[in-house]
């Protein structure tokens, strides 16, 4: 038997900033305590990839030189072989995935578990390298054109900071997170639909409004504005008004400022839902019963919206619902 492995990577929360890290703009995102676990030992090349996971029924079996990653059953499966493919690693893996996220809940389940296969299979870079192999085997196995974030915040993730993350210059910059208070995910009850078609569409208009305005990084919300049809025109406002709306919770947060930081996330929330159209009747109803708790600074979905969660900035103990969860350091081989 080859040598013992073990990686863990975190899932992620964003805080603020979301349809913004495809258009190049700006987002606060964090890795959380939760994630998944890969554990098993390396074996010959010939032997191939094996792994089982608790939270399905059937294993994932593929050759090292896997061809479509995207045709691999069970689906699951398509995850693992979208890392094969990006990594063509030399030894084969025998193991086990486990995990302490809930699965396709907004969590980044999926981006935890590309980057704990990446890092057990051999995978040797630095973070930003990491992510950049875990977004194209994400995008390969889900055919959804999906931004960095996810493997972005997973790879760079410390332990009580959030990440303030430019998707032009990608550079990453820690924002402490004040200990006395809390960041609460709360499941919407509603799945996630139609995310994988309509978030195509999203992507396709901001590049078409980049196209007529410049890139979305530098543009004005007159420059937003100017654009004819109205439909871009908002999307447009949107990643504008977002990009500085996590400046704006960025410092708030450091300056311990909640009534500030809760504002820009109910802004947020407005403009997913007004400009961008990616809320959901349930997701807005959500936020304003958070809204109306007492505690509660902030609340806005996160994540791709269509279902899913909201996240809420709250006094400790505030919400007696859905998963605390703590700023936690980004995937690692060996614990
Ligand atoms: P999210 O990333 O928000 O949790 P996604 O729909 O992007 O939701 O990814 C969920 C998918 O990722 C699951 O349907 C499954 O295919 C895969 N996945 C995530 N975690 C695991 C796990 N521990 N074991 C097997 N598959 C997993
Ligand atoms: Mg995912």
């Amino acid at each position: 038997m080859g040598e013992r492995v073990r990686a863990f990577a975190p899932g992620r929360v964003n805080l603020i900033g979301d349809h913004t890290d495809y258009a190049g703009g700006l987002a606060l995102p964090m890795a959380i305590q939760l994630g998944t676990t890969v554990e098993g030992h390396r074996t010959d090349a010939a032997a191939g990839i094996r792994l089982t996971s608790a939270d399905q029924p059937d294993p994932v079996v593929l050759p090292v030189d896997v061809a479509d990653p995207a045709a691999v059953a069970p689906p699951w499966g398509r995850y693992v072989a979208g890392v094969v493919h990006e990594l063509r690693p030399v030894h084969g893996f025998e193991g086990a995935v486990t995990s302490t996220l809930p699965i396709g809940s907004g969590l980044s389940s999926s981006a935890s578990l590309e980057l704990a296969v990446a890092l057990a299979l051999g995978f040797a870079g630095s973070p930003r390298e990491l992510a950049e192999l875990g977004q194209r085997a994400e995008q390969v196995a889900s055919g959804v054109p999906c931004g960095i974030m996810d493997q972005l915040a997973s790879a760079c993730g410390e332990a009580g900071r959030a990440l303030l993350v430019d998707f032009t210059t990608m550079a990453v910059e820690p924002v402490p997170v004040p200990d006395h208070i809390e960041i609460v995910v709360v499941h919407s009850g509603q799945p996630r639909e139609l995310a994988g078609s309509a978030y195509g569409e999203r992507r396709a208009s901001c590049e078409a409004a980049a196209a007529l305005i410049g890139p979305l990084h530098d543009a004005t919300l007159e420059d937003a504005e100017s654009i004819a049809d109205p439909r871009l025109a908002a999307r447009a406002r949107h990643v504008v008004t977002e990009n500085a709306r996590v400046r704006a919770f960025a410092a708030a947060l450091t300056a311990g400022d909640l009534a500030a930081a809760g504002a820009a996330m109910y802004e947020s929330h407005a403009s997913l839902a007004v400009d961008f159209e990616v809320s959901t009747p349930v997701l807005d109803a959500l936020v304003e019963r958070l809204r109306a708790t007492p505690g509660v600074h902030g609340a806005r979905l996160t994540g791709a919206g269509f279902g899913g969660c909201v996240v809420a900035l709250t006094d400790p103990g505030a919400l007696r619902e859905g998963w605390v969860v703590h700023a936690s350091a980004g995937a690692r081989l060996g614990d």
